[in-house]
Protein backbone atom coordinates (compact mmCIF):
# COMPACT_ATOMS: atom_id res chain seq x y z
CA UNK A 1 0.00 0.00 0.00
CA UNK A 2 1.14 3.28 -1.05
CA UNK A 3 0.07 6.36 1.05
CA UNK A 4 0.22 9.70 0.42
CA UNK A 5 0.14 12.76 3.04
CA UNK A 6 -0.46 16.06 1.57
CA UNK A 7 1.97 18.43 4.56
CA UNK A 8 1.05 21.65 2.14
CA UNK A 9 -1.06 22.51 -0.75
CA UNK A 10 -0.82 26.17 -1.28
CA UNK A 11 0.38 27.83 -4.23
CA UNK A 12 3.18 30.50 -4.13
CA UNK A 13 1.51 32.41 -1.25
CA UNK A 14 1.06 30.78 1.85
CA UNK A 15 -2.23 31.38 4.01
CA UNK A 16 -3.42 30.24 7.35
CA UNK A 17 -5.54 27.05 5.98
CA UNK A 18 -2.41 25.95 3.68
CA UNK A 19 1.03 25.54 3.82
CA UNK A 20 3.89 25.40 0.89
CA UNK A 21 3.65 22.35 -1.14
CA UNK A 22 5.00 18.99 0.10
CA UNK A 23 4.03 15.93 -0.19
CA UNK A 24 5.22 12.73 1.41
CA UNK A 25 4.43 9.74 -0.53
CA UNK A 26 5.08 6.06 1.63
CA UNK A 27 5.66 2.74 0.51
CA UNK A 28 7.59 -0.28 2.67
CA UNK A 29 10.85 1.39 4.24
CA UNK A 30 11.13 4.34 1.42
CA UNK A 31 9.33 7.95 2.55
CA UNK A 32 9.68 10.28 -0.72
CA UNK A 33 9.10 13.95 -0.32
CA UNK A 34 8.11 15.59 -3.14
CA UNK A 35 8.87 19.58 -2.64
CA UNK A 36 9.98 21.23 0.45
CA UNK A 37 8.21 24.47 1.13
CA UNK A 38 8.82 26.57 4.08
CA UNK A 39 7.65 25.50 6.84
CA UNK A 40 7.78 21.79 5.74
CA UNK A 41 9.08 20.26 8.97
CA UNK A 42 6.47 21.88 11.26
CA UNK A 43 3.79 19.92 8.96
CA UNK A 44 5.45 16.92 9.74
CA UNK A 45 4.83 17.31 13.11
CA UNK A 46 1.35 18.17 12.84
CA UNK A 47 1.03 15.16 10.97
CA UNK A 48 2.80 13.43 13.36
CA UNK A 49 5.29 11.73 10.84
CA UNK A 50 9.25 11.57 11.66
CA UNK A 51 11.29 13.38 9.10
CA UNK A 52 14.47 11.37 10.39
CA UNK A 53 11.98 8.53 7.90
CA UNK A 54 12.93 10.64 4.49
CA UNK A 55 15.23 8.10 1.87
CA UNK A 56 14.49 10.81 -1.16
CA UNK A 57 13.66 14.37 -1.87
CA UNK A 58 12.61 15.13 -5.00
CA UNK A 59 12.66 18.58 -5.87
CA UNK A 60 9.79 19.93 -9.00
CA UNK A 61 11.59 23.01 -9.07
CA UNK A 62 13.56 25.77 -7.56
CA UNK A 63 10.70 28.46 -7.59
CA UNK A 64 10.70 29.57 -3.34
CA UNK A 65 7.28 27.85 -2.50
CA UNK A 66 8.85 24.42 -3.25
CA UNK A 67 12.37 24.74 -1.82
CA UNK A 68 12.37 26.96 1.12
CA UNK A 69 11.73 24.45 3.90
CA UNK A 70 14.94 22.66 2.96
CA UNK A 71 17.26 24.51 4.93
CA UNK A 72 15.13 23.70 8.71
CA UNK A 73 14.60 20.41 7.34
CA UNK A 74 18.26 19.70 6.85
CA UNK A 75 19.16 21.28 10.02
CA UNK A 76 16.54 19.28 12.40
CA UNK A 77 17.86 16.26 10.61
CA UNK A 78 21.44 16.62 11.82
CA UNK A 79 20.06 17.42 15.34
CA UNK A 80 17.95 13.86 15.00
CA UNK A 81 21.05 11.55 13.96
CA UNK A 82 19.77 11.10 11.00
CA UNK A 83 22.34 8.29 9.78
CA UNK A 84 21.02 7.24 6.35
CA UNK A 85 22.49 8.70 3.09
CA UNK A 86 19.81 11.92 1.72
CA UNK A 87 19.27 11.46 -1.90
CA UNK A 88 18.30 15.00 -2.92
CA UNK A 89 17.22 14.56 -6.94
CA UNK A 90 16.18 17.72 -8.91
CA UNK A 91 15.80 19.46 -12.85
CA UNK A 92 19.20 21.17 -14.06
CA UNK A 93 20.71 23.44 -11.18
CA UNK A 94 20.10 21.05 -8.42
CA UNK A 95 23.54 20.88 -7.51
CA UNK A 96 24.61 24.65 -8.00
CA UNK A 97 21.27 25.98 -5.44
CA UNK A 98 21.91 23.10 -3.21
CA UNK A 99 25.59 24.25 -2.64
CA UNK A 100 24.37 27.68 -1.84
CA UNK A 101 21.78 26.02 1.01
CA UNK A 102 24.60 24.78 2.36
CA UNK A 103 26.31 27.89 2.43
CA UNK A 104 23.90 30.14 4.13
CA UNK A 105 24.03 28.83 7.35
CA UNK A 106 26.53 26.64 9.65
CA UNK A 107 25.29 23.57 8.65
CA UNK A 108 26.89 20.95 11.14
CA UNK A 109 24.99 17.59 9.48
CA UNK A 110 27.12 14.34 9.46
CA UNK A 111 25.14 12.98 7.56
CA UNK A 112 25.52 11.78 3.70
CA UNK A 113 23.80 14.16 1.18
CA UNK A 114 23.67 12.84 -2.42
CA UNK A 115 22.73 15.13 -5.12
CA UNK A 116 21.79 14.41 -8.50
CA UNK A 117 20.09 16.11 -11.67
CA UNK A 118 17.95 13.76 -13.27
CA UNK A 119 15.79 13.03 -16.69
CA UNK A 120 14.24 9.64 -17.77
CA UNK A 121 13.99 6.93 -15.19
CA UNK A 122 16.35 7.56 -12.59
CA UNK A 123 16.09 5.35 -9.81
CA UNK A 124 14.95 1.90 -10.03
CA UNK A 125 15.01 -1.16 -7.54
CA UNK A 126 13.24 -4.78 -7.06
CA UNK A 127 9.95 -3.45 -6.67
CA UNK A 128 9.68 -0.06 -8.03
CA UNK A 129 11.07 3.09 -9.89
CA UNK A 130 11.24 6.67 -9.89
CA UNK A 131 11.33 8.64 -13.68
CA UNK A 132 11.22 12.31 -14.57
CA UNK A 133 9.93 14.18 -17.32
CA UNK A 134 10.42 17.88 -18.39
CA UNK A 135 8.05 20.55 -18.01
CA UNK A 136 7.15 23.94 -19.02
CA UNK A 137 7.38 26.44 -16.26
CA UNK A 138 10.27 29.45 -17.32
CA UNK A 139 12.85 27.17 -14.95
CA UNK A 140 13.88 24.09 -15.32
CA UNK A 141 10.78 21.71 -13.63
CA UNK A 142 10.38 18.10 -13.32
CA UNK A 143 7.23 16.26 -13.18
CA UNK A 144 7.87 12.93 -11.29
CA UNK A 145 6.10 9.71 -11.55
CA UNK A 146 6.64 6.58 -8.55
CA UNK A 147 5.89 2.97 -10.05
CA UNK A 148 5.20 -0.08 -8.26
CA UNK A 149 6.31 -2.51 -11.07
CA UNK A 150 4.15 -5.35 -10.50
CA UNK A 151 4.19 -9.34 -11.14
CA UNK A 152 4.77 -10.08 -15.06
CA UNK A 153 1.68 -12.80 -15.42
CA UNK A 154 2.26 -14.52 -19.17
CA UNK A 155 -1.14 -13.96 -20.84
CA UNK A 156 -2.85 -17.37 -21.58
CA UNK A 157 -4.93 -16.37 -24.44
CA UNK A 158 -1.75 -15.27 -26.01
CA UNK A 159 0.10 -18.17 -25.43
CA UNK A 160 -2.36 -20.41 -26.69
CA UNK A 161 -1.84 -18.92 -30.07
CA UNK A 162 2.12 -19.73 -30.44
CA UNK A 163 3.78 -23.41 -29.81
CA UNK A 164 5.41 -22.91 -27.12
CA UNK A 165 5.35 -25.57 -24.42
CA UNK A 166 7.45 -26.78 -21.36
CA UNK A 167 9.80 -25.07 -18.53
CA UNK A 168 10.56 -22.25 -21.21
CA UNK A 169 7.55 -20.26 -20.94
CA UNK A 170 9.04 -19.68 -17.20
CA UNK A 171 11.14 -17.03 -18.40
CA UNK A 172 8.81 -15.27 -20.00
CA UNK A 173 7.29 -14.46 -16.32
CA UNK A 174 11.20 -12.83 -15.81
CA UNK A 175 10.41 -10.76 -18.69
CA UNK A 176 12.91 -12.77 -20.85
CA UNK A 177 12.91 -13.05 -24.04
CA UNK A 178 13.02 -16.79 -25.42
CA UNK A 179 14.00 -18.41 -28.77
CA UNK A 180 11.97 -21.62 -29.52
CA UNK A 181 12.09 -23.72 -32.15
CA UNK A 182 14.01 -21.17 -34.00
CA UNK A 183 11.10 -18.84 -33.63
CA UNK A 184 12.18 -15.57 -31.33
CA UNK A 185 8.98 -15.01 -28.74
CA UNK A 186 8.89 -11.53 -26.97
CA UNK A 187 8.20 -11.28 -22.79
CA UNK A 188 6.11 -8.27 -23.51
CA UNK A 189 4.10 -9.37 -26.20
CA UNK A 190 2.79 -12.35 -24.17
CA UNK A 191 2.70 -11.24 -20.04
CA UNK A 192 0.73 -8.33 -18.88
CA UNK A 193 1.96 -6.28 -15.32
CA UNK A 194 -0.51 -7.37 -12.55
CA UNK A 195 -0.79 -4.83 -9.15
CA UNK A 196 1.72 -2.35 -11.12
CA UNK A 197 0.87 1.17 -9.48
CA UNK A 198 1.46 5.09 -10.72
CA UNK A 199 1.12 8.09 -8.45
CA UNK A 200 2.55 11.24 -10.70
CA UNK A 201 3.35 14.42 -9.32
CA UNK A 202 2.89 17.17 -11.75
CA UNK A 203 3.96 21.00 -10.64
CA UNK A 204 4.28 23.63 -12.02
CA UNK A 205 3.80 23.73 -15.27
CA UNK A 206 2.02 25.44 -18.33
CA UNK A 207 0.35 22.73 -20.41
CA UNK A 208 2.60 20.96 -22.73
CA UNK A 209 2.48 17.49 -24.79
CA UNK A 210 4.51 15.66 -22.40
CA UNK A 211 2.55 15.35 -19.85
CA UNK A 212 -0.27 13.54 -20.80
CA UNK A 213 1.88 10.43 -21.87
CA UNK A 214 4.51 10.87 -18.94
CA UNK A 215 1.43 10.08 -16.27
CA UNK A 216 -0.39 7.91 -18.24
CA UNK A 217 -2.79 5.44 -16.36
CA UNK A 218 -1.91 6.80 -13.01
CA UNK A 219 -3.77 5.16 -10.07
CA UNK A 220 -3.00 9.06 -8.60
CA UNK A 221 -2.59 11.95 -10.84
CA UNK A 222 -1.84 14.90 -8.14
CA UNK A 223 -1.24 17.83 -10.07
CA UNK A 224 -1.38 21.87 -10.24
CA UNK A 225 -4.53 23.74 -10.53
CA UNK A 226 -3.35 27.19 -9.53
CA UNK A 227 -5.61 28.84 -11.57
CA UNK A 228 -9.49 28.84 -11.99
CA UNK A 229 -11.18 28.34 -15.77
CA UNK A 230 -11.92 32.24 -15.77
CA UNK A 231 -8.22 32.96 -15.62
CA UNK A 232 -7.04 30.86 -18.59
CA UNK A 233 -4.92 34.09 -19.56
CA UNK A 234 -3.36 34.45 -15.93
CA UNK A 235 -2.48 30.48 -15.88
CA UNK A 236 -0.87 31.12 -19.44
CA UNK A 237 1.30 33.96 -18.57
CA UNK A 238 2.57 32.61 -15.26
CA UNK A 239 2.87 28.97 -17.20
CA UNK A 240 0.76 27.37 -14.44
CA UNK A 241 -2.50 25.74 -15.43
CA UNK A 242 -5.91 26.30 -15.17
CA UNK A 243 -8.40 23.74 -13.90
CA UNK A 244 -10.05 22.82 -17.12
CA UNK A 245 -6.35 21.89 -18.60
CA UNK A 246 -5.47 19.54 -15.17
CA UNK A 247 -8.79 17.55 -15.31
CA UNK A 248 -8.42 17.25 -19.02
CA UNK A 249 -4.77 15.93 -18.63
CA UNK A 250 -6.74 13.10 -16.03
CA UNK A 251 -8.91 12.29 -18.73
CA UNK A 252 -6.85 12.23 -21.56
CA UNK A 253 -4.34 10.39 -19.16
CA UNK A 254 -6.97 7.82 -18.18
CA UNK A 255 -6.01 8.24 -14.81
CA UNK A 256 -8.01 6.65 -12.24
CA UNK A 257 -7.93 9.61 -9.45
CA UNK A 258 -7.22 13.51 -9.29
CA UNK A 259 -5.34 15.26 -6.94
CA UNK A 260 -5.87 18.79 -7.15
CA UNK A 261 -3.83 20.83 -5.05
CA UNK A 262 -1.14 24.09 -5.55
CA UNK A 263 -4.35 26.36 -4.62
CA UNK A 264 -4.14 29.89 -4.72
CA UNK A 265 -5.32 31.70 -1.68
CA UNK A 266 -8.24 33.65 -3.80
CA UNK A 267 -9.78 30.41 -3.73
CA UNK A 268 -9.68 30.09 0.40
CA UNK A 269 -13.17 30.99 0.52
CA UNK A 270 -14.63 28.61 -2.15
CA UNK A 271 -11.93 25.59 -2.94
CA UNK A 272 -14.86 24.01 -3.88
CA UNK A 273 -15.23 26.22 -7.38
CA UNK A 274 -12.03 24.59 -8.04
CA UNK A 275 -13.11 21.65 -7.33
CA UNK A 276 -16.76 21.41 -9.69
CA UNK A 277 -14.95 23.07 -12.36
CA UNK A 278 -12.72 20.21 -12.32
CA UNK A 279 -15.75 17.50 -11.85
CA UNK A 280 -17.26 18.40 -14.69
CA UNK A 281 -14.33 16.84 -16.65
CA UNK A 282 -12.97 14.31 -14.84
CA UNK A 283 -15.46 12.89 -12.13
CA UNK A 284 -13.34 11.12 -9.80
CA UNK A 285 -11.27 14.44 -8.55
CA UNK A 286 -10.61 15.26 -4.94
CA UNK A 287 -9.13 18.80 -3.90
CA UNK A 288 -7.11 18.24 -0.52
CA UNK A 289 -6.48 20.23 2.38
CA UNK A 290 -3.28 20.65 4.66
CA UNK A 291 -2.54 17.13 6.28
CA UNK A 292 -5.23 15.16 4.02
CA UNK A 293 -3.80 11.76 3.64
CA UNK A 294 -4.73 9.55 0.57
CA UNK A 295 -3.89 5.47 0.06
CA UNK A 296 -3.24 3.97 -3.02
CA UNK A 297 -3.95 -0.07 -3.17
ZN1 LIG B 1 4.59 26.76 -7.06
ZN1 LIG C 1 6.75 27.64 -9.74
Amino acid sequence: MIKVTFLGTSDAIPSAERNHTSILLEYKNEAILVDCGEGTQRQFRKAKLNPNKITKILITHWHGDHVLGIPGLLQTLAFSNYNKTLNIYGPRGTKEFMRAILRVFAFQGKYKINIEEVWGKFFENEEFYLETEKMTHGTPCNAYTFVIKGKLRIDKKKLEKTKLKGAIIKRLKEGKNIVYQGKKYLAKNLTYSEDSKKVSFVFDTSFNKNIVPFVKNSDLLVCESTFGVELEDKAERYKHLNVKQTAQIAKQSKSKKLVLTHISQRYNKNPNKILQEAKKIFKNSVLVKDLDEIEVS
